[in-house]
């Protein structure tokens, strides 16, 4: 679950990169690690 007031995302609950990768707000995840059914902090979790 984003943190709509996240200040990295901005509650989208993904970061973009300027290099084009997408991955998974790092904070965002650590807040709601109970919601995201991952535990692997080091996998973004995202196929692109
Ligand atoms: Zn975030």
């Amino acid at each position: 679950m984003a943190d709509p007031n996240c200040p990295k995302c901005k509650g989208k609950g993904i970061i973009t990169e300027k290099n084009g990768t997408v991955h998974t707000c790092w904070e965002c995840l650590r807040k709601g690690t109970m919601d995201q059914h991952s535990k692997d902090l080091k996998d973004p979790g995202i196929k692109l």
